[in-house]
């Protein structure tokens, strides 16, 4: 059975400050709307994944997600669904809003495994606050629930539900549209993480609620080059001025090297070797600038966060003190972070062994990521 997931993003509302709509707006460290987007991409029974932006936001989408199926929606919400309703191939959809960013795949797993005996079923959590009407009296909590999306169908009946409902009423959720057609929907666990988020308090509950979810990783790497004549010397993607250079791998810049499998290491993805293979004639004499930024790109698809970077470079020649500050600054800008969470030290070995003899160049890094729990 084919699951489609559209995302309902065509919110034009700016209430979150920003001066951009709240989906679009960037919440723990990516757009908002890329969190379930990755949340549904990354679930193995979802085949497809659409969204429904607004008109005009589509240079918006694409400096988020880049290249992902969209559709523009309508007037209203109602509207943005059955455009999306209509653009969907499959025989089961969750219909999610953006505005609910931490989806997790538990929820997911129990809407789908709902619809094995449902028609629809959507996620709820008990209200656990006092109620009471505006006249100030009490309203019994019994048999309430706070409804969240996405909210999960037959397309079959959730398209007929759409179609059955008159024009000139809007609907609170798309659940009521079914149980409008006499079908009942289940209620499933919901998630306090799938809480709405709509003002610039919510954000910053939110920004504080993922934070507290991050575990420190740390990580090692290790890299050694050889001094050679005729060769430059890079080292943390600056070029010094000195004898000899590094030789080997790419521009040979041990600095980065290291740093690179450093962070490989926070995701357990492999060394350096492992993505740029030596053997491989294409990365011959390129920037290693360009597998730091690779390395960084895969931490920050993990949902991960570079907090520090700790460098030391061991050589008897050149001094590198003088070049401190150009390589921390360096550093700093390839892995987008402040200069003060990159720091380099330098030593030399007291002319004891390859390094003391100046034969070449070792640099050790320590990288600190902080990652979601669940990776
Ligand atoms: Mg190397």
């Amino acid at each position: 059975m084919k699951t489609a997931a559209i995302i309902v993003a065509a919110g034009s509302g700016t209430r979150a400050g920003g001066g951009i709509p709240k989906q679009f707006a960037m919440l723990a460290g990516k757009p908002m709307l890329a969190h379930s987007f990755a949340a549904f991409s990354s679930h193995p029974a979802i085949d497809e994944v659409l969204i429904v932006i607004g008109a005009g936001q589509e240079a918006m989408l694409a400096d988020a997600l880049g290249d992902v199926r969209f559709i523009i929606g309508g007037v209203t919400r109602r509207e943005s669904v059955a455009n999306g309703l209509a653009a969907i191939e499959a025989e089961r959809v969750l219909i999610h809003d953006a505005a609910r960013p931490f989806l997790s795949h538990v929820v997911i797993d129990r809407l789908l495994a709902a619809l094995d005996t449902h028609k629809g079923a959507i996620p709820g959590l008990p209200v656990a606050d006092t109620l009471v009407s505006t006249a100030g009296d009490a309203v019994s909590r019994e048999g309430l629930t706070r409804v969240q999306t996405p909210q999960a169908f037959l397309v079959e009946t959730i398209r007929a539900a759409h179609a059955a409902w008159p024009e000139d009423r809007e609907a609170t959720d798309d659940a009521q549209m079914v149980r409008a057609l006499g079908h009942g929907v289940a209620i499933v666990e919901g998630d306090a993480a799938l809480e709405k988020v709509t003002h610039p308090a919510d954000f910053a509950a939110a920004e504080m609620r993922h934070s507290a979810s991050l575990r420190v990783r740390t990580a090692q790497g290790f890299d050694v080059h050889r001094f050679a004549e005729g060769e430059e010397l890079w080292l943390g993607g600056v070029l010094i001025p000195h004898t000899h250079g590094l030789s080997g791998h790419s521009d040979a810049d041990v600095a980065l090297h290291a740093i690179t499998d450093a962070l490989l290491g926070t995701i357990g993805a492999g060394d350096i070797g492992t993505h740029f293979p030596p053997s491989d004639p294409q990365w011959r004499g390129v920037r290693s600038a360009r597998f730091l930024e690779h390395a960084a790109g895969l931490v920050a698809a993990e949902g991960g966060v570079i907090d520090f970077v700790d460098l030391t470079v061991i050589c008897e020649a050149p001094k590198v003190g003088p070049h401190r500050d150009a390589i921390r600054a360096s550093i700093a800008a390839i892995l987008k972070l402040p200069v003060a969470r990159v720091s380099l030290k330098a030593t030399t070995t007291e002319r004891l062994g390859f390094t003391g003899r100046g034969e070449g160049m070792a640099a050790q890094a320590i990288a600190t990521v902080r990652l979601p729990d669940t990776n």
